[in-house]
């Protein structure tokens, strides 16, 4: 079947949505999708940009932009975070929404991917300002978001508070409470309890779980954790709740190493006490601090960088001596690296699939609330472990049968779902 611009490759300008394509791409040529499915994933159903003017406290006006990408609604509602930063453009949104549609499908969640924002400096702005333009912004999105089409999240620089501002005006707007068109909203209005340990939970339960398929002792394993914000905190506690010895942890203040292990509950207090959450001061039982980026060279068996984009790249993967990655942040390791750590026969365990924890927990959230039950946080937690072990070994399983690596085995999974379901629905979705 030839289409107008379907059988043609996409190729992006911006370098996101053209390594999101490329991946794309060599993942259905390699699982032989057809060209006509190739051509309709690879385009996003919907991408909208709006207006959002904003009175500035200083009597001034200034224009925003906003964006919403729909990538697919193939599986369910699509569901992906807002972010407000400068760099925010339509293009980064689409290329964020397509990896949302591997994600929820990989993570077996019935939600398509979708991805916003609004392109400004929010640091800059009071919280008035940020009030008004998120109210806009949700006002002019409006028709589109819902809690069986498009459901968003917090990201970049989003959070509750930003969530309620754009609940409540679309609520007012429809004249309901409408707590399941959005997630990520705080415990005190219609958030879930589990929610915060939650992505740390699932990158933990990944380790565990390629510990378990490697049929290694749990209580003869070390583990070094880069991050302890949000995700990395919370793995290192779940490995070391499961018995695993945790040696290193660390932030942008240094690396904290002790090979008898590291002493988390002192680590959560200084975190607690410290203005900036960082573990600034922090020290314990044979603990030595090195520099900030030596966490990715410590002697461990399982690694998980938890902090940041971009760490172990081609300056930094040769010197990294764990034999497995769990990677907790999202694309922690650059292609130059991933493929220095495959020669070397490290096996990596990819973002998508072990920081879903995240989404899936935002799975639960919105069930909760179209339900208007709260569960215990057990149950919460329970859920997702299940889920998460699952997963893990459909990927696990997958890469063995096709004799590829985790990370294209999780890509290719992730599609093939997706794919069945257009091919179920039919072009007309
Ligand atoms: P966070 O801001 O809570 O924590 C980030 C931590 O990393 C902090 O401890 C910070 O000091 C540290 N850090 C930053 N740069 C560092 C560096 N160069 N070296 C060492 N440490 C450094 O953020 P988070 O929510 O934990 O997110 C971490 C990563 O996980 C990001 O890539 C994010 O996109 C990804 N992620 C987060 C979630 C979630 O639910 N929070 C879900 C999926 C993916």
């Amino acid at each position: 079947m030839a289409a107008d611009s379907g059988t043609m490759r996409r190729k992006a300008t911006n370098v996101l949505l053209d390594t999101a394509l490329e991946e794309f791409y060599g993942a259905a040529d390699e699982m032989g999708l057809s060209e006509r499915l190739i051509a309709i994933l690879s385009h996003s159903e919907r991408r909208l940009e709006v207006s959002v003017p904003v009175e500035m406290d200083d009597g001034s006006l200034r224009v925003f932009k906003g964006y919403r990408v729909q990538h697919s609604t193939a599986l369910g509602p699509s569901k992906g975070g807002l972010r407000y930063d400068p760099a925010v453009d339509i293009d980064e949104c689409e290329a964020l929404a397509m990896l949302m549609t591997w994600k929820c499908s990989l993570a077996g969640i019935p939600y398509g991917g979708g991805k916003g924002g609004i392109a400004c400096d929010p640091l800059t702005m009071s919280k008035k300002e940020r009030e008004r333009m998120s109210r806009t912004f949700a006002a002019r999105i409006a028709p589109n978001i819902g809690r069986w089409s498009d459901v968003p999240a917090p990201d970049m620089n989003t959070g509750g508070q930003e969530m309620v501002w754009i609940m409540d005006t679309i609520s007012k707007m429809r004249g309901q409470i409408e707590p399941a068109q959005l997630t990520g909203k705080p415990i005190a209005y219609w958030g879930s309890r589990g929610r915060n340990e939650a992505t740390g939970r699932g990158v933990a339960t990944c380790g565990l779980e390629t510990m378990k398929v490697l049929g290694k002792d749990l209580a003869k394993m070390t583990a070094a954790v880069q991050g302890f914000g949000n995700v990395g905190s919370f793995t290192a506690k779940t490995l070391a709740d499961a018995g695993v010895k945790v040696v290193a942890i660390s932030d942008v203040t240094g690396t904290y190493y002790s090979p008898r292990g590291i002493d988390l509950v002192k680590a959560f207090e200084t975190v607690r006490n410290d203005p900036k959450r960082l573990l600034n001061g922090f020290s314990c039982e044979g603990c030595e601090k090195l520099g900030v980026a030596d966490v990715l060279f410590v002697d461990c068996d399982f690694l998980f960088p938890c902090a940041r984009d971009g760490v172990i790249n081609k300056d930094t993967a040769g010197r990294v001596k764990a034999k497995h990655i769990v990677e907790g942040a999202n694309g922690p390791i650059t292609p130059e690296g991933d493929a220095i750590l495959n020669d070397a026969g490290v096996l990596i365990v990819p973002d998508f699939l072990a920081n879903a924890g995240g989404v899936i927990g935002s799975y639960f959230e919105w069930a909760q609330n179209l339900q208007g039950v709260f569960w215990t946080e057990q149950e919460y937690n329970d859920r997702l472990v299940h889920i998460m072990k699952d997963n893990f070994r459909r990927v696990w399983d997958y890469a063995e049968a096709k004799k590829v690596k985790m990370r294209r085995a999780a890509t290719m999974a992730a599609i093939q779902r997706v794919a069945d379901v257009v091919e179920l629905r039919g072009t007309f979705l």
